[in-house]
Protein backbone atom coordinates (compact mmCIF):
# COMPACT_ATOMS: atom_id res chain seq x y z
CA UNK A 1 0.00 0.00 0.00
CA UNK A 2 1.21 3.18 -0.82
CA UNK A 3 2.03 6.02 1.92
CA UNK A 4 1.47 9.60 1.13
CA UNK A 5 2.12 11.99 3.58
CA UNK A 6 1.50 15.92 2.85
CA UNK A 7 2.56 18.85 5.15
CA UNK A 8 3.06 16.79 8.13
CA UNK A 9 4.34 18.79 10.85
CA UNK A 10 4.36 17.64 14.80
CA UNK A 11 5.78 20.87 17.32
CA UNK A 12 7.01 20.31 21.03
CA UNK A 13 6.13 23.19 23.15
CA UNK A 14 8.84 25.33 20.53
CA UNK A 15 10.49 22.96 18.75
CA UNK A 16 9.36 21.62 15.10
CA UNK A 17 10.22 18.17 15.56
CA UNK A 18 8.55 17.27 11.69
CA UNK A 19 8.75 19.67 9.58
CA UNK A 20 6.29 20.03 6.62
CA UNK A 21 7.15 17.29 5.33
CA UNK A 22 5.69 16.34 1.98
CA UNK A 23 6.62 12.58 0.50
CA UNK A 24 5.27 9.55 -0.99
CA UNK A 25 6.20 5.97 -0.33
CA UNK A 26 5.59 4.02 -2.97
CA UNK A 27 3.78 0.50 -2.50
CA UNK A 28 5.50 -2.01 -1.88
CA UNK A 29 8.65 -0.53 -1.69
CA UNK A 30 11.24 -0.92 1.85
CA UNK A 31 11.71 2.82 2.45
CA UNK A 32 14.67 3.31 5.13
CA UNK A 33 14.34 6.49 6.96
CA UNK A 34 18.10 7.89 7.48
CA UNK A 35 19.48 11.05 9.73
CA UNK A 36 21.04 11.71 12.47
CA UNK A 37 20.02 11.61 16.75
CA UNK A 38 17.14 13.54 17.15
CA UNK A 39 16.24 14.53 13.56
CA UNK A 40 12.81 13.33 13.91
CA UNK A 41 12.68 10.11 12.64
CA UNK A 42 10.82 8.27 15.71
CA UNK A 43 8.36 10.42 15.51
CA UNK A 44 7.52 10.79 11.45
CA UNK A 45 6.72 6.98 12.39
CA UNK A 46 4.81 7.49 15.14
CA UNK A 47 2.54 9.84 13.30
CA UNK A 48 2.01 6.97 10.68
CA UNK A 49 1.23 4.81 12.87
CA UNK A 50 -1.35 7.13 15.03
CA UNK A 51 0.53 6.97 17.88
CA UNK A 52 1.14 10.52 17.96
CA UNK A 53 -1.26 13.35 16.11
CA UNK A 54 0.28 15.77 13.84
CA UNK A 55 -0.38 19.96 14.15
CA UNK A 56 -0.96 20.43 9.95
CA UNK A 57 -0.61 17.62 7.47
CA UNK A 58 -2.27 14.45 6.49
CA UNK A 59 -1.42 10.83 6.29
CA UNK A 60 -3.14 8.95 3.56
CA UNK A 61 -2.34 5.11 3.42
CA UNK A 62 -3.79 4.07 -0.22
CA UNK A 63 -6.16 6.56 -0.94
CA UNK A 64 -7.37 6.32 2.86
CA UNK A 65 -6.94 9.81 4.78
CA UNK A 66 -6.03 8.25 7.70
CA UNK A 67 -5.24 11.67 9.77
CA UNK A 68 -7.83 11.26 12.24
CA UNK A 69 -8.09 7.34 12.46
CA UNK A 70 -7.33 5.11 15.71
CA UNK A 71 -4.02 3.29 15.85
CA UNK A 72 -5.89 0.36 16.00
CA UNK A 73 -7.78 1.02 13.44
CA UNK A 74 -4.67 1.49 11.11
CA UNK A 75 -3.70 -1.90 10.42
CA UNK A 76 -0.37 -1.00 10.26
CA UNK A 77 2.29 -3.73 12.14
CA UNK A 78 5.47 -2.04 14.34
CA UNK A 79 8.45 -3.68 15.61
CA UNK A 80 10.52 -0.98 17.86
CA UNK A 81 14.24 -1.57 19.40
CA UNK A 82 13.02 -2.08 22.88
CA UNK A 83 10.69 -4.16 22.34
CA UNK A 84 9.21 -5.74 25.25
CA UNK A 85 7.63 -9.17 24.91
CA UNK A 86 5.14 -10.60 27.27
CA UNK A 87 7.57 -12.78 29.41
CA UNK A 88 4.80 -15.25 30.78
CA UNK A 89 3.91 -16.17 26.85
CA UNK A 90 5.66 -18.43 24.71
CA UNK A 91 6.59 -17.91 21.61
CA UNK A 92 3.52 -19.10 19.50
CA UNK A 93 1.28 -16.83 21.99
CA UNK A 94 3.37 -13.62 21.68
CA UNK A 95 3.31 -14.11 18.07
CA UNK A 96 -0.81 -14.81 18.02
CA UNK A 97 -1.34 -11.96 19.98
CA UNK A 98 -2.80 -9.62 18.40
CA UNK A 99 -4.87 -12.43 16.20
CA UNK A 100 -6.08 -13.76 20.19
CA UNK A 101 -6.91 -9.41 20.76
CA UNK A 102 -9.04 -9.40 17.27
CA UNK A 103 -11.35 -12.32 18.30
CA UNK A 104 -10.23 -14.42 15.45
CA UNK A 105 -11.06 -18.35 15.79
CA UNK A 106 -8.23 -20.48 17.70
CA UNK A 107 -8.01 -22.79 14.30
CA UNK A 108 -6.96 -19.49 12.19
CA UNK A 109 -4.62 -18.23 14.85
CA UNK A 110 -2.37 -21.72 15.19
CA UNK A 111 -2.34 -21.77 11.32
CA UNK A 112 -1.33 -18.48 10.78
CA UNK A 113 0.94 -18.54 13.34
CA UNK A 114 2.95 -21.62 12.17
CA UNK A 115 3.13 -20.02 8.89
CA UNK A 116 4.75 -17.24 10.74
CA UNK A 117 7.17 -18.99 12.88
CA UNK A 118 8.55 -20.78 9.25
CA UNK A 119 8.82 -17.73 7.97
CA UNK A 120 10.90 -15.87 10.32
CA UNK A 121 12.83 -19.29 11.17
CA UNK A 122 11.76 -19.98 14.40
CA UNK A 123 10.98 -23.56 13.86
CA UNK A 124 10.99 -25.36 17.05
CA UNK A 125 11.00 -22.64 19.44
CA UNK A 126 6.87 -22.09 19.64
CA UNK A 127 7.36 -23.20 22.77
CA UNK A 128 9.90 -21.43 24.21
CA UNK A 129 9.69 -18.27 26.73
CA UNK A 130 11.01 -15.01 25.68
CA UNK A 131 14.18 -15.24 28.05
CA UNK A 132 15.58 -18.34 26.25
CA UNK A 133 16.02 -16.85 23.00
CA UNK A 134 18.78 -14.97 21.86
CA UNK A 135 18.40 -11.07 20.72
CA UNK A 136 18.40 -11.72 17.02
CA UNK A 137 15.62 -14.52 17.85
CA UNK A 138 13.46 -12.53 20.38
CA UNK A 139 13.79 -9.37 17.30
CA UNK A 140 12.45 -12.26 14.76
CA UNK A 141 9.86 -12.99 17.31
CA UNK A 142 8.93 -9.19 17.36
CA UNK A 143 8.61 -8.87 13.55
CA UNK A 144 6.46 -12.07 13.26
CA UNK A 145 4.10 -10.30 15.74
CA UNK A 146 3.94 -7.32 13.64
CA UNK A 147 3.09 -9.10 10.87
CA UNK A 148 0.35 -11.84 12.20
CA UNK A 149 -2.23 -8.97 11.87
CA UNK A 150 -1.42 -9.14 8.07
CA UNK A 151 -0.50 -4.94 7.96
CA UNK A 152 -0.81 -2.47 4.98
CA UNK A 153 2.13 -1.26 6.58
CA UNK A 154 5.10 -2.70 8.31
CA UNK A 155 7.32 0.13 10.53
CA UNK A 156 10.24 -1.38 12.34
CA UNK A 157 12.35 1.78 14.28
CA UNK A 158 15.80 0.92 14.13
CA UNK A 159 14.99 -3.10 15.44
CA UNK A 160 18.67 -4.50 15.10
CA UNK A 161 19.61 -1.11 17.28
CA UNK A 162 20.60 -3.17 20.36
CA UNK A 163 22.15 -6.19 18.81
CA UNK A 164 25.52 -6.44 18.01
CA UNK A 165 27.24 -5.83 14.48
CA UNK A 166 27.09 -9.49 13.21
CA UNK A 167 23.68 -10.30 14.19
CA UNK A 168 22.82 -7.28 12.64
CA UNK A 169 24.23 -7.71 9.28
CA UNK A 170 22.54 -11.01 9.48
CA UNK A 171 18.68 -9.60 10.46
CA UNK A 172 19.15 -6.86 7.79
CA UNK A 173 19.78 -9.43 5.06
CA UNK A 174 17.24 -11.54 6.03
CA UNK A 175 14.60 -8.47 6.07
CA UNK A 176 15.36 -7.87 2.97
CA UNK A 177 14.38 -11.41 2.24
CA UNK A 178 11.61 -11.07 3.62
CA UNK A 179 10.74 -8.26 1.93
CA UNK A 180 10.79 -10.00 -1.32
CA UNK A 181 8.68 -12.71 -0.33
CA UNK A 182 5.76 -10.94 1.29
CA UNK A 183 6.15 -7.74 -0.21
CA UNK A 184 4.52 -5.06 2.68
CA UNK A 185 5.03 -1.84 2.24
CA UNK A 186 7.66 -1.32 4.67
CA UNK A 187 9.46 1.56 6.49
CA UNK A 188 12.68 0.91 8.84
CA UNK A 189 13.80 4.04 10.38
CA UNK A 190 18.06 3.73 10.83
CA UNK A 191 21.04 6.21 11.88
CA UNK A 192 23.48 3.62 10.32
CA UNK A 193 23.87 4.93 6.66
CA UNK A 194 25.02 1.37 5.76
CA UNK A 195 21.89 -0.53 6.96
CA UNK A 196 19.94 2.04 5.21
CA UNK A 197 21.97 1.40 1.74
CA UNK A 198 22.07 -2.46 2.04
CA UNK A 199 18.51 -3.09 2.60
CA UNK A 200 16.60 0.18 1.69
CA UNK A 201 15.39 0.30 -2.11
CA UNK A 202 14.18 3.45 -1.45
CA UNK A 203 16.05 6.26 1.56
CA UNK A 204 14.61 9.02 2.94
CA UNK A 205 17.44 11.27 4.85
CA UNK A 206 16.19 13.22 7.72
CA UNK A 207 18.17 16.47 9.18
CA UNK A 208 16.35 18.49 12.06
CA UNK A 209 12.52 17.64 11.30
CA UNK A 210 13.17 17.87 7.23
CA UNK A 211 13.22 15.56 4.64
CA UNK A 212 16.77 16.78 3.17
CA UNK A 213 16.13 13.99 0.02
CA UNK A 214 14.42 11.16 -1.61
CA UNK A 215 14.79 8.57 -3.48
CA UNK A 216 17.00 5.60 -5.11
CA UNK A 217 20.05 4.82 -2.65
CA UNK A 218 22.34 4.79 -5.50
CA UNK A 219 20.69 8.38 -7.11
CA UNK A 220 21.57 9.90 -3.49
CA UNK A 221 25.04 8.45 -3.25
CA UNK A 222 26.15 9.92 -6.81
CA UNK A 223 23.47 13.14 -6.85
CA UNK A 224 23.09 14.06 -3.07
CA UNK A 225 20.78 17.41 -3.67
CA UNK A 226 22.42 19.28 -0.25
CA UNK A 227 25.48 19.29 1.37
CA UNK A 228 23.90 17.40 4.28
CA UNK A 229 23.10 14.65 1.84
CA UNK A 230 26.62 14.49 0.78
CA UNK A 231 28.41 14.59 4.00
CA UNK A 232 25.94 12.21 5.46
CA UNK A 233 26.00 9.35 2.86
CA UNK A 234 29.58 8.07 2.45
CA UNK A 235 33.00 9.60 3.50
CA UNK A 236 33.75 12.76 1.90
CA UNK A 237 37.68 14.86 1.83
CA UNK A 238 37.84 18.69 0.90
CA UNK A 239 39.54 18.96 -2.27
CA UNK A 240 40.46 22.30 -3.69
CA UNK A 241 38.24 23.89 -1.55
CA UNK A 242 34.84 21.54 -2.52
CA UNK A 243 33.63 18.20 -0.76
CA UNK A 244 34.30 15.24 -3.03
CA UNK A 245 34.19 11.47 -2.27
CA UNK A 246 37.92 9.86 -1.56
CA UNK A 247 37.58 7.43 -4.14
CA UNK A 248 36.70 10.42 -6.55
CA UNK A 249 40.90 11.25 -6.11
CA UNK A 250 43.67 9.28 -7.09
CA UNK A 251 47.60 9.76 -6.67
CA UNK A 252 49.70 9.66 -9.73
CA UNK A 253 53.48 9.84 -10.07
CA UNK A 254 54.69 13.53 -8.76
CA UNK A 255 55.56 14.67 -12.31
CA UNK A 256 52.20 13.63 -14.01
CA UNK A 257 49.47 15.99 -12.23
CA UNK A 258 49.34 19.53 -11.24
CA UNK A 259 48.93 19.59 -7.71
CA UNK A 260 51.60 17.46 -5.54
CA UNK A 261 51.79 16.93 -2.26
CA UNK A 262 53.83 14.59 0.78
CA UNK A 263 52.10 11.57 1.93
CA UNK A 264 51.24 12.38 5.00
CA UNK A 265 49.56 8.80 6.56
CA UNK A 266 48.55 5.38 4.98
CA UNK A 267 46.21 3.31 6.67
CA UNK A 268 45.57 -0.39 5.36
CA UNK A 269 42.17 -1.20 5.91
CA UNK A 270 42.39 -5.05 4.20
CA UNK A 271 40.96 -4.32 1.13
CA UNK A 272 41.02 -0.63 0.84
CA UNK A 273 43.76 1.61 1.60
CA UNK A 274 43.27 5.28 2.85
CA UNK A 275 46.44 7.65 1.91
CA UNK A 276 46.33 11.44 3.26
CA UNK A 277 48.28 14.12 0.98
CA UNK A 278 49.79 17.11 2.63
CA UNK A 279 49.51 19.65 0.39
CA UNK A 280 51.61 22.80 -0.29
CA UNK A 281 47.99 25.21 0.73
CA UNK A 282 47.89 23.45 4.20
CA UNK A 283 45.14 20.79 3.22
CA UNK A 284 45.22 17.13 3.67
CA UNK A 285 42.84 15.14 0.93
CA UNK A 286 42.81 11.82 1.92
CA UNK A 287 42.06 9.55 -1.19
CA UNK A 288 40.51 5.39 -0.73
CA UNK A 289 42.09 3.12 -3.23
CA UNK A 290 42.13 -0.54 -3.51
CA UNK A 291 45.38 -2.60 -2.07
CA UNK A 292 46.49 -3.38 -5.74
CA UNK A 293 46.39 0.16 -6.25
CA UNK A 294 48.56 1.15 -3.69
CA UNK A 295 51.13 -1.59 -4.14
CA UNK A 296 51.57 -0.45 -7.47
CA UNK A 297 52.11 3.09 -6.72
CA UNK A 298 54.93 2.18 -4.81
CA UNK A 299 54.83 5.17 -1.85
CA UNK A 300 55.58 5.50 1.57
CA UNK A 301 55.32 8.39 3.99
CA UNK A 302 57.31 11.14 3.00
CA UNK A 303 56.69 10.66 -0.81
CA UNK A 304 56.17 13.13 -3.07
CA UNK A 305 52.83 13.14 -5.37
CA UNK A 306 50.65 14.55 -6.91
CA UNK A 307 46.45 14.39 -6.43
CA UNK A 308 43.96 14.54 -8.89
CA UNK A 309 40.07 14.15 -9.74
CA UNK A 310 40.08 10.45 -11.30
CA UNK A 311 38.42 10.92 -14.64
P1 LIG B 1 15.08 10.44 16.16
O1 LIG B 1 14.20 9.24 16.20
O2 LIG B 1 15.47 10.87 14.78
O3 LIG B 1 16.29 10.28 17.03
P2 LIG B 1 12.89 11.73 17.54
O4 LIG B 1 11.75 11.74 16.59
O5 LIG B 1 12.85 10.70 18.62
O6 LIG B 1 14.26 11.69 16.75
O7 LIG B 1 12.98 13.14 18.26
C1 LIG B 1 13.07 14.35 17.53
C2 LIG B 1 13.12 15.51 18.53
O8 LIG B 1 11.88 15.60 19.20
C3 LIG B 1 14.17 15.35 19.61
O9 LIG B 1 14.74 16.61 19.85
C4 LIG B 1 13.38 14.86 20.79
O10 LIG B 1 13.99 15.28 21.98
C5 LIG B 1 12.04 15.54 20.60
N1 LIG B 1 10.93 14.76 21.15
C6 LIG B 1 10.58 13.51 20.78
N2 LIG B 1 9.47 13.08 21.46
C7 LIG B 1 9.14 14.11 22.30
C8 LIG B 1 8.09 14.30 23.26
N3 LIG B 1 7.17 13.34 23.49
N4 LIG B 1 8.06 15.48 23.91
C9 LIG B 1 8.96 16.44 23.68
N5 LIG B 1 9.97 16.33 22.77
C10 LIG B 1 10.07 15.18 22.09
MG1 LIG C 1 14.40 7.39 17.14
Amino acid sequence: MSISLSHLTKRYGADTVVDDVTVEIPESSLTAVLGPSGSGKSTLLKLIAGLESPDEGRVVIEGDDVTDVDPRYRDIGFCFQHYAPFRHMNVARNIGFGLRVRKQPKDVIDAKVAELIELVRLDGKAKSYPAQLSGGERQRMALARALAIEPRVLLLDEPFGALDALVRTELRQWVKELHRQIKVTTILVTHDQDEAMEVADQLLIMHEGRIEQAGEPTELYERPATDFVHGFLGPTTMFKGVSVRPHDLELVPASEGAIEGTVQSIMELGFEVQVTVALSDGTAPWVQMSRNEFRNLHVEIGSLVSIRERD
